[in-house]
């Protein structure tokens, strides 16, 4: 039976959400505070890039639209780490497996692909400038501002899905319900804050450093990443403590700025001209984990990062967010349409494995800090890659979660972290230079049989 959902936020997880229930045949109002990104120019001209992997395709897949995300990609085979020397290491691959990597997209690239492809759903509305301020959650009813006119509006529908993001208003509805559904909600900010900068294209569109890794300069407490973009720059993340030296708030001058890069980034310096220009005119963001519960009621769901924001460090919030949907598709498959049943199994189901990617997601910022530089880290990865490319059974942790979308992230975790433990135990206990394939037969067999 056909129903009215009332979707709140066309960002990546919404505008999905809305052409996989428009498919199964609802009538979908998507409510966005924002105007169309189509129509508008990019926030100072920048691209914004994320890492899209297995779980995210798998759920572009169910409405025909990896092959289109594809194509506006660039494959990341590895890390390409550059030390404080200015020396750039080897890269260090994603899998030993070939065609296991993951892809560098326009953040506001595939959510164009994703509200372009609304056009051939009529029973999609997309409604720009709507933005949601109240949400009663026990009668799938919202009220807010339409900022084209400047007037009030009210909806009501047969159920209400809160995709608005990390800072969701329809999760305060949940809020203020108080002892009637023990709503839980904890917030956890980083000490450490972001801030996007730029290398731009050389020569003719070119790509100034290799094009198709992913760029990390780790330097213990601090670092910056570089993702490729398909127009031959790349957005650069610094990702830095705020207070402490050196930290956010103590770069204050053009010199502390440059001083900071200069010293820490060598390499980096000569392919950003506008650093400092950027660094002082593009915003600090900051850096949470949202963890929450219930996230329903018989009408009401939380999706994506309203329901469970995570920090960036796995790229995968965005993946995370987009598997929702694709959970929430098999079980309204099992459920029958019946929207509290299938509310209250999703929840149940998704939110050990929102948890688990919440986590994983803090201890990789850790790993990608303090260890991809580091010898028994190094060793590791190396007889990592050396067993996936021999057992098409094994998989590393970075693996179960990045490429395994059929192993729900907290078993990922379980498994993940059982076998790192074991391996770097290894690697401090022995001499991890040309393994024997008997020997690698021997750590494929005991990492194989652990428990989890
Ligand atoms: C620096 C950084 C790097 C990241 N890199 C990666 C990565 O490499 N890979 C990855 O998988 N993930 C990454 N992420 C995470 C990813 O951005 C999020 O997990 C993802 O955007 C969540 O999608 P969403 O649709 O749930 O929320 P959002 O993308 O936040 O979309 C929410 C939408 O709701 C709208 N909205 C908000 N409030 C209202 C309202 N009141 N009424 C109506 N509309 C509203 C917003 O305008 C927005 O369009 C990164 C995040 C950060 C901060």
């Amino acid at each position: 039976m056909s129903s009215n959902v009332i979707i709140t936020g066309a960002g990546l997880c919404g505008t999905l959400l809305a052409l996989v229930l428009a498919k199964r045949g609802h009538k979908v109002t998507l409510l966005e505070k924002r105007g169309d990104l189509r129509r508008e120019e990019l926030a100072a001209g920048r691209s914004i890039n994320l890492a899209l992997s297995d779980r995210g395709l798998a759920a572009l897949d169910l409405v025909g639209l990896k092959e289109n995300a594809l194509a506006l990609s660039i494959p990341m085979i590895g890390r390409m780490v550059h030390t404080k020397g200015g020396q750039t290491n080897m890269l260090q691959p994603y899998s030993g497996r070939e065609g296991e990597h993951i892809q560098s997209i326009s953040r506001p690239g595939l959510n164009a692909l994703l509200l372009d492809a609304t056009a051939a759903y009529p029973d999609i509305e997309v409604r720009f400038n709507h933005d949601v301020q109240e949400a009663d959650i026990q009668n799938a009813r919202v009220k807010g501002i339409d900022h084209t006119s400047g007037k009030k509006f009210e909806l009501s529908g047969d159920v209400l899905i809160g995709t608005d993001g990390a800072g969701s208003d329809v999760r305060q509805g949940f809020m203020q319900q108080g002892a009637a559904i023990r709503f839980n909600y904890s917030q956890q900010w980083l000490d450490h804050g972001y801030k996007e900068l730029e290398i731009p294209a050389g020569q003719g569109g070119a790509w100034q450093i290799e094009k198709n890794a992913l760029h990390i300069w780790p330097r213990q407490s601090f670092m910056v990443i570089a993702l490729p973009n398909l127009d031959g720059s790349f957005t650069v993340t610094l990702f830095l403590s705020y207070d402490g030296q050196p930290g956010f708030n103590a770069l204050k001058t053009d010199e502390d700025i440059l001083g900071f890069f200069t010293e820490y980034f060598p390499n980096l310096v000569p392919l950003m001209p506008d650093l400092v220009e950027d660094f002082k005119h593009h915003p600090t963001g900051a850096l949470g984990t949202v963890k929450c519960s219930p996230w329903h009621t018989s009408c009401t769901l939380l999706m994506g990062d309203a329901a469970h924001a995570v920090v960036p460090f796995y790229g995968q919030g965005m993946n995370c967010s987009m598997e929702d949907v694709l959970v929430l598709n098999t079980i309204l498959d099992q459920s029958h349409e019946s929207w509290a049943t299938a509310f209250k199994g999703y929840t149940e189901l998704r939110k050990k494995d929102a948890d688990a990617i919440a986590d994983l997601a803090v201890g990789n910022y850790f790993e990608m800090r303090d260890h991809v530089d580091n010898p028994d880290f190094i060793a590791k990865r190396k007889i990592e890659m050396q067993l996936e490319k021999k057992y098409p059974d094994y998989a590393s942790k970075y693996n179960l979660v990045t490429f395994c979308e059929h192993v729900p992230y907290s078993v990922a975790m379980k498994r993940g972290r059982l076998q790192d433990k074991w391996l770097l135990e290894y690697c401090n206990k022995n001499e991890t230079n040309d393994i024997s394939a008997e020997e690698l037969e021997k750590i494929y067999s005991e990492l194989m049989n652990i428990e989890v």
